[in-house]
């Protein structure tokens, strides 16, 4: 196999490189439903697309190998990953998840598996005691997302998979954020890693899709069985887009974490900028655990205006990016987390764990980082002229 390249490698130099039938530097798009039987008794690798369709199958391949777990799974959105890897717990289990998980796994657990009866306790991992302090004996699984949206906090993998190790219990890392380019959840000690392949891995914002890859091939086996029953899997056209996307996944990482890093440095410096979140920075709380569990911090950040009022002038002001909910795309996205990711949580909660009015969070895309951050000290300065003519009348 490839596993003697490097990562960047990998992305194009994998066993469905070529088409074994016509020699295609492209996987086929296929689109049939059904697969003819030659024979009554035996049948073939395919019978129903649900249950394994070629363009999928290539997908999950690919992606199995790149998060360096047993098998992979394609899913129709992230949230139907997500959901399906809940669907291998049982009524009574208790679940200990990240207090900052992404709203729709919020949505899920709090929502819709409390009605089948699998309780949860939200804590925040960056604090292991308080991890430790949730366990409860029914605890079958701890759910991790690092970094955390949209305040980037970092959680321990590793800690908290041995934790997890030593209850018998199973552990999920949604690692949307980082990618196996970055961050490799598995090889740390999780059981499944998650994605929504709508973000980085598809990265142009055109395809909605989720992925899964189990580590261990029996849980693996248990996983397809429940990718098959509930069968919310991702069509083979969107398979093909996220197969694209993934072949730059590395040249456009490198590129937007470059300009990331530039980035978050100007906004430390800009005196309207209350706080910047980016646990690229040194001055971030769990640095050394980034450091330690990842090659790079990814091209999400965070940064706290003044003031709401100074939030809307500076979004009105920007023309680079779009203004838009999602993230991980070619092009950069501002997102306004108080009114889109985290309009459902009360103020006060949300202000306390720091999602306050005037929070942006940038995702950062292909652009040159010099246009970026001239649009940015534009808007900034306008905002600046504005609040001081304001404050003089
Ligand atoms: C977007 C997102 C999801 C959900 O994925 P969909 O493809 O939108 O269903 C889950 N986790 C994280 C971290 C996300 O950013």
């Amino acid at each position: 196999m490839s596993d003697s390249f490097t990562f960047q490698t990998n992305l194009l130099h994998n066993k469905h490189k070529i088409d074994p039938e016509t020699g295609a530097v492209s996987v086929p798009i296929q689109h049939a439903s059904t697969f003819h039987q030659y024979d009554i008794d035996t049948f073939g690798k395919y019978d129903y697309a649900r249950s394994g369709n070629p363009t999928r199958e290539a997908l999950e391949d690919v992606i199995a190998e790149l998060e360096e777990g047993s098998r992979g799974f394609a899913f129709a959105t992230g949230m139907a990953a997500i959901s399906t890897a809940f669907m291998l717990l049982s009524k009574g289990d208790h679940v200990v998840i990240t207090e900052d998980v992404y709203g729709g796994t919020f949505r899920m657990v709090s929502q819709v598996l409390i009605r089948f009866g699998i309780s949860h306790t939200f804590v925040d991992m960056t604090d292991l005691e308080a991890v430790k302090n949730a366990i409860q004996p029914n605890t079958k699984l701890f759910y991790v997302e690092t970094p955390s949206n949209p305040t980037l906090k970092v959680t321990d993998i590793k800690a908290i998979c041995d934790i997890a190790k030593e209850h018998d219990a199973l552990t999920f890392v949604d690692n949307t954020f980082l990618t196996p380019e970055f961050q490799k959840p598995l090889a740390l000690g999780a059981d499944i890693v998650l994605h929504s392949a709508t973000k980085f891995l598809g990265g142009h914002s055109d395809v909605v899709a989720g992925l899964a890859v189990v580590k261990d091939p029996e849980l693996a086996e248990k996983f397809y069985f429940l990718q098959n029953s509930f069968g919310s899997v991702l069509g083979p056209q969107d398979s093909w887009l996220v197969l694209r996307g993934l072949k730059t996944l590395h040249v456009r990482m490198k590129q937007s974490v470059e300009s990331a890093i530039k980035l978050a440095k100007f906004f430390e410096q800009q005196p309207l900028v209350r706080k910047v979140y980016y646990p690229g920075l040194e001055s971030h709380p769990q640095y050394d655990i980034q450091q330690k569990q990842a090659t790079s911090a990814g091209a999400v950040l965070s940064f706290d205006l003044h003031n709401e009022e100074i939030m809307r002038t500076f979004v009105n002001h920007v023309k680079i990016p779009v203004f838009a909910v999602s993230l991980g795309a070619v092009e950069s996205i501002l997102s306004y987390p108080a009114k889109m990711s985290h309009a459902a949580m009360p103020e006060e909660e949300r202000t306390q764990r720091g999602i306050t009015n005037s929070l942006l969070r940038l995702s950062v895309g292909l652009e040159n980082v010099d246009d970026l951050i001239k649009d940015f000290s534009d808007a900034l300065e306008k905002a600046d002229q504005i609040h001081s003519i304001q404050s003089q009348g």
